[in-house]
């Protein structure tokens, strides 16, 4: 949510954010995942999202990266080598704030404003503290005088 705006007596400023929830399709490592392997060793991920207790084995990357790459492979048991899958979960949806629309209403109109403008308008009407001249600027930015 933006600041509260100071305007001049008679005027309001309307703030509205517009956004959207949105999903990410990958799996993410599973925080709370834990279990015990065949040989009774017990495996879980640490409060850095790591996994302490197993060892990543790195495959031939089939995508035709090279030796370097290390994207495919396998977890097993630093202990006795068991292949672990460690545990997944579906990511929650996170917020994108969008555009933000100022709405100022005047003493005889109503007008709305982009963030852009609305930086403008500030700039404008910076040290003015007549309304007249207020709504001047206003209507300058505006493009319409
Ligand atoms: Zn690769
Ligand atoms: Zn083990």
């Amino acid at each position: 949510m933006a600041d509260p705006v100071m305007m001049w007596p008679g005027y309001q400023i309307d703030i509205a954010q517009d956004g959207q929830w949105v999903e990410s399709g990958m799996p993410e490592r599973d925080p709370d995942w834990k279990m015990v392997d065949e040989n009774g060793h017990g495996h879980f991920v640490d409060k850095n999202g790591e996994l302490p207790t197993l060892r990543w084995v790195a495959q031939p990357c089939s995508m035709g990266h090279g030796d370097d790459c290390d994207s495919e492979g396998y977890f097993e048991c630093l202990l006795c080598g068991e292949v672990i899958s460690p545990g997944t979960r579906t990511p929650k949806p996170f917020y994108v704030a969008g555009m933000t629309t100022y709405t100022l209403t005047t003493e005889t109109s109503t007008y709305e404003f982009g963030p852009t403008q609305w930086d403008a308008l500030q700039a404008a009407i910076g040290a003015t503290i007549e309304s007249t001249l207020a709504e001047y600027c206003v209507k300058r930015t505006y493009g319409v005088a």
